[in-house]
């Protein structure tokens, strides 16, 4: 079955009961069982929830996984993998990451004397350097964030496993409809469900996908026992986002390519840092390892400063202010400011992240009035 089919009908299946064609929320937290000790399927909503099983085995099939965990957030599911890990262990992460993964990896999982080392993932060499003994986990974004790097999935996994670590890989941006990392060798794909699987800004969630039963036992395991799960409303509200998505990332990724063209024309623009362009230091990775489009994520650099990248962020109308993307509504930001201010500044500014970056998150609305509103703000 194709990806927009099983997007449909995996997971979903009518109600017997009644026929309804979109099954019920199932909002109760806890089952009546058959017998004392004697369990039914479901027991407790902490431990299992019909509405969130039928979205994880959706989203388990859209990225060719054998099995999915929802979370309340992005972050609850990148905590849950990182607590697979204890001292002596070492992490490897992306140096283009989200902010959030930054902090939560340097702050709280550093607590527990997990080491972290932070890698230029485009570049194959550095990567293969930083696997000492000890690193466990290899963790990457691509397209990363916010320089929209790209990183060769495949041969990151052939790498973490010569080393016996697993591979991570925050598939937010890219999502299953351009990227299935688990097919490339990854072993965990995580997922805030917050951005493109939910697309329409009203929810927040995560996801983790597994292809071995053994590994997703162990996330099970943490995932139950610290209870971080995605709630049955969320859950009913992204398998609904789940039967758009092939079409609205293709949507995305089309008004963003075209976005992406206009403004590496733009007097005030420095440069712009899109996959779709050939002039992307990883066009042709991106061409070979994203199906059929390069995402709906754009980074501009704009001529002058902080201040000038933060007035041109304010400026906007249609493009709203705010953090989070993969949306119906476009959003802009400010990644020295918003998304990644919780990067310490020398790490910001080692890997990058200058502080002209704007970063825009392109929605569904019609190219001609996007293309408008960043003029007029440019122009300001
Ligand atoms: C938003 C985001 C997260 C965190 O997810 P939350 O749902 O906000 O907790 C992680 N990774 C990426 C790439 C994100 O964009």
């Amino acid at each position: 079955m194709h990806f927009r089919t099983r997007a449909i009908h995996i997971g979903q299946e009518r109600d017997p009961t009644t026929g309804a064609v979109v099954p019920p929320i199932y909002v109760a937290s806890t089952f009546a069982q058959p017998g004392a000790g004697v369990w039914g399927e479901y027991d407790y909503s902490r431990s299992g929830n019909p509405t969130r099983k039928n979205f994880e085995t959706t989203i388990a099939s859209l990225e060719g996984g054998l099995k999915a965990l929802a979370f309340a957030t992005g972050m609850a599911a990148t905590h849950c993998a990182s607590m697979l890990f204890g001292p002596g262990d070492e992490i490897v992460a992306g140096a283009d990451i989200y902010g959030g993964t930054y902090r939560l990896l340097h702050k709280v999982t550093a607590r527990n004397q997990v080491r972290i080392a932070l890698v230029d993932s485009t570049d194959l060499t550095a990567i293969a350097a930083a696997m000492r003994p000890g690193v466990k986990l290899l963790w990457i974004e691509s397209p990363g964030n916010p320089l929209m790097s790209i990183t060769d999935l495949a041969a990151c996994a052939a790498i973490a496993h010569r080393h016996g670590a697993l591979l991570g890989v925050d598939n937010t941006f890219a999502t299953p409809a351009l990227t299935r990392p688990l097919e490339l060798g990854a072993d965990i794909v995580m997922h805030s469900a917050t951005k493109y699987i939910g697309g329409h800004s009203d929810l927040t969630g995560g996801v983790l996908v597994v292809r071995d039963q053994e590994l997703f036992d162990r996330l099970y395991f943490l995932q139950n026992a610290t209870g971080a799960v995605m709630g049955p409303w969320e859950s009913h509200l992204c398998s609904r986002g789940l039967k758009t998505l092939d079409l609205r990332v293709r949507e995305h990724c089309r008004t963003a390519q075209q976005l992406a063209e206009h403004l590496s024309r733009h007097p005030r623009v420095n440069r712009v840092l899109y996959p779709g362009l050939a002039s992307h230091p990883g066009h042709e990775l991106a061409a070979r390892q994203m199906q059929g489009g390069f995402g709906g994520m754009l980074t501009i650099e704009v001529k002058g400063d902080l201040v000038a990248a933060k007035r041109v962020c304010e400026s906007t109308k249609l493009f709203q202010l705010a953090v989070s993307l993969g949306a119906a509504e476009s959003l802009i930001e400010q990644p020295a400011t918003m998304s990644h201010a919780s990067y310490d500044r020398a790490d910001r500014l080692a890997h990058g992240i200058t502080d002209g970056l704007v970063r825009l998150s392109v929605g569904l609305e019609a190219f001609d009035d996007l293309r408008d509103d960043l003029d007029q703000a440019l122009a300001g």
